[in-house]
């Protein structure tokens, strides 16, 4: 007799085994209101080490799509980086405005102990570090809390900087940045940071936010320009480094694009993967991928894991420059788009660690 409830029909395992994870632990306490899902990716070079998002999704699917996505690229940014880490995320769902409580953020540090250190968790976005001290009230397996490694921002945005002149010494030959047209979209925690360092190398820095104090300040600052939010795609450029939100580089933008190189921290920015990779590629723009170049954050939190200085975190951030001279030029070299280079590179980190 055939079963009533297939479980290859399943979506939910239908969408754990398309991506390939080891866990997924759904977390749902009626008490605090918690649920929650972590979603450990692969723990072949070491405990997975990803965020905690809170994000009032739609509905269930939508959040685990999340999770098993952005753990998977935690997967890639950490093994692209050299780090003894493997790739995890957790999503807390509902309002991070009304919802939270210490008794919930305390309940999911009892799931994530409940891990035994396999996943070691962190800020995301709609987390504060003091929800972090709740969590870390429940278990040992959380990093980036006040007083320890600090604020990853300045990490994240020098590796940033160190990509675009890698991209720069392919494209021009040189990798001085002085003169470049470079804009920055978003002008937050590291875009902030990024613009100190390229209009200290002389670049000629524009930059666009949604908030026009934001705007103000930091052109003053730095003696950047600021933009109009509608001017950004169409901007005369050499390289444009988004650092606001993922899937700016889309069938919308794409055609506007007039720049020699895509470079910045943001997540996910490209819209559909590989329709938007292979468009860049065809049309000579350079991109670094985005788990590649932001890397320094995690770099940052590693350096807590493993109790290393912040100079060290800075210094292996520096190496982001190599990582991405590597990818960019063998994708121009196979004509293969680099976002698919970078995987490749990162699934043979996996595979020698395999080995070891
Ligand atoms: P943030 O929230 O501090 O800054 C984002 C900025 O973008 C804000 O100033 C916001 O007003 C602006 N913004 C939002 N929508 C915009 C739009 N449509 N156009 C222009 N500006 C817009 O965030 P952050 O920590 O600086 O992170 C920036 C990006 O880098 C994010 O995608 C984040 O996921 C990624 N990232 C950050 C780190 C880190 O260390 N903070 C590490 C890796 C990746």
């Amino acid at each position: 007799m055939k079963p009533e409830f297939e479980l290859s029909n399943n979506p939910v395992i239908a969408q754990m085994s398309s991506m390939d994870h080891d866990q997924i632990l759904f977390c749902s306490d009626n008490q605090t209101g918690l649920k929650a899902i972590i979603a450990i990716h692969d723990t072949t070079l070491g405990p997975a080490l990803g965020g905690t998002r809170m994000w009032n999704y739609d509905n269930e699917l939508e959040a685990l799509n999340d999770v098993l996505r952005l753990s998977r690229g935690m997967t890639y940014k950490n093994a692209i980086s050299d780090l003894a880490l493997g790739g995890g995320k957790a999503v807390i769902i509902g309002d991070s405005k009304t919802m939270k409580s210490e008794a919930l953020f305390r309940r999911f540090g009892r799931f994530v102990n409940s891990l035994a250190g396999n996943y070691i968790t962190a800020e995301d976005v709609g987390i504060s570090p003091s929800d972090m001290v709740w969590v870390s009230k429940e278990t040992d397996h959380v990093v980036g809390l006040p007083g320890k490694s600090g604020d990853p921002s300045p990490v994240t945005a020098f590796g940033t900087y160190m990509g675009i002149k890698a991209c720069a010494k392919i494209r021009y030959g040189t990798d001085d940045l002085a003169g470049r047209k470079i804009l920055v979209q978003g002008v937050g925690h590291v875009g902030e940071y990024l613009v100190e360092h390229l209009s200290k190398e002389g670049a000629e820095v524009f930059i666009a936010d949604i908030h026009d104090d934001t705007v103000s300040r930091v052109a003053q600052t730095y003696g950047a320009k600021g933009i109009e939010l509608d001017s950004v795609y169409g901007l005369d450029m050499d390289i444009y480094a988004p650092c606001a939100l993922g899937g700016t580089i889309n069938d919308t933008t794409l055609p506007k694009l007039k720049c020699a190189i895509v470079a910045g921290a943001a997540n996910n920015q490209l819209g559909v993967e590989d329709r938007h990779g292979k468009a860049l590629l065809e049309r000579g723009i350079l991109y670094a991928p985005d788990f590649a170049i932001n890397a320094g954050g995690v770099i940052n939190c590693f350096s807590e894991v493993e109790g290393l200085s912040s100079e060290w975190a800075m210094g292996k951030s520096e190496e982001i420059y190599h990582t991405i001279y590597n990818i960019v030029s063998r994708s121009e070299k196979e004509r293969v788009p680099s976002h698919i280079i970078a995987m490749k590179m990162a699934e043979e980190k996996i595979n020698n660690g395999l080995k070891k």
